[in-house]
């Protein structure tokens, strides 16, 4: 695959496959464009050598008509021309004769987007099948391919690896280049010990992932939602605490084959996540739901933290989104920024969280990508990656 600097980009229309998956609050404003930032270094490159840029993103999952009122990139067109200091046409499709309009309309260093790509997910899931007729049009639309959306490299959707299998001229860009200077060092040779810290909720998507982490990493600190559905595993009660049902005799052989894996010792719990009322506690009763770890497990994580050297977060300790459950993410950053260790942080909510704390500039690298890094730090080749 040749390099974006040798691929001649002027007067050429060029389809950026960018990932603007930003987190929305309920009023539809962007709680942190933190990828959209990270995607101008590109963007800007291919303006200043006069391409006319067509960009493509996902955002969020579309599965009925509904979500689309909630999921379209309208609001990320505007806050991108804020960014760049130019026009960004938002054009409300993802095909037909008014995306063909616009893109025959452009002049060089022209700027448009699209309407979010997994709209194609409605009618037969067009987008996240890798239709081919559907890849076979997005292709159509340009001279030049660059694939810069690193948190869906793990995917072989139609506007990442469908694109750039209908086309001659195909590169990565900048964002996904400097995701995988940083990624690629930690998993051929990680400076030991090597500790992964995992939580969040997406627990069936990252439970997968947790086998093969054993073979590469030292200790496996669990936190946040996912932790119980180890826990349960274990035959402690974890109340109304979110589970993975479906994962849970998964999570059983796992602990049976190993014991790098960390889980919590005591709990933040309250009756609802609406609750800010809570109680700190070391076992968790039926009505209780654990929402962040508990002091004592804090310290726990922080002794195995104290003796890595390479360290790498996915998934918030707790439900972040409510400040009294923070605390247990917080004070992982905090000592983790103290520490003479290489820290790398990925996933959508996990880089917001750290982000919104302001600890980004304390961590080696903060990744775009959650899914997509865990199955990089695996050793797997990406679809998108490999195009
Ligand atoms: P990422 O986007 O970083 O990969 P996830 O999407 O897997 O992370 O998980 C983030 C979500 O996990 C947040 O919405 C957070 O509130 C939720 N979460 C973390 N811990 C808990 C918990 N104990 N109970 C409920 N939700 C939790
Ligand atoms: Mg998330």
């Amino acid at each position: 695959m040749k390099k974006l600097e040798d691929i001649n980009l002027e007067h050429k229309k060029v389809i950026i496959r960018v990932d603007y998956n930003v987190p929305l609050n309920e009023n539809l404003e962007i709680t942190d464009d933190n990828r959209i930032v990270e995607s101008l270094k590109t963007l800007n490159y291919c303006l200043e050598h006069k391409a006319k840029v067509i960009l493509l993103s996902h955002l969020g999952k579309v599965k009925t008509e509904e979500d689309k009122k909630k999921k379209s990139l309208r609001v990320v067109a505007l806050r991108l021309s804020e960014l760049l200091g130019k026009e960004v046409k938002f054009i409300p499709a993802t095909r037909g004769k008014e995306v063909d309009d616009a893109v025959n309309n452009m002049q060089d260093s022209d700027v448009i987007l699209l309407e979010n790509t997994r709209f194609e997910d409605i009618d037969g899931k067009k987008e996240s099948g890798n239709d081919p007729e559907l890849a076979k049009y997005w292709a159509s639309l340009g001279d030049v391919f660059i694939n810069d959306a690193f948190g869906t490299c793990h995917r072989s959707h139609a506007s990442n690896v469908g694109i750039a299998s209908n086309m001659q001229e195909v590169c990565l860009g900048f964002l996904v280049r400097k995701e995988l200077d940083n990624l690629l060092p930690i998993i051929d040779k990680p400076e030991r010990p090597f500790t992964v810290i995992l939580g969040g909720a997406k627990i069936s998507d990252k439970i997968a992932t947790v086998q093969n982490l054993i073979k590469k990493a030292d200790y496996i600190l669990i936190g946040g939602a996912m932790a119980y559905t180890f826990l349960k595993g274990k035959g402690i009660e974890t109340g109304k605490s979110l589970i993975d049902e479906e994962s849970l005799d998964f999570a059983k052989d796992v602990l049976k084959t190993t014991n790098k894996i960390i889980l919590p010792i005591d709990h933040i719990v309250s009756t609802s996540t609406e609750n800010s009322n809570y109680q700190i506690k070391n076992t968790l009763e039926s009505d209780d739901i654990g929402l962040d770890i508990g002091p004592k497990t804090r310290e726990l994580f922080k002794s195995y933290l104290l003796k890595s050297k390479t360290i790498f977060w996915n998934g918030p300790m707790g439900y972040y989104e409510k400040e009294v459950y923070q605390e247990g993410t917080k004070e992982l950053c905090e000592f983790i920024s103290n520490l003479d260790a290489t820290s790398i942080v990925g996933g959508g909510d996990t880089a917001s969280a750290i982000i919104n704390m302001g600890f980004k500039d304390k961590f080696t690298h903060v990744s775009t990508g959650g899914g997509a890094s865990l199955e990089l730090l695996e050793g797997k080749g990406l679809p998108g990656i490999n195009i």
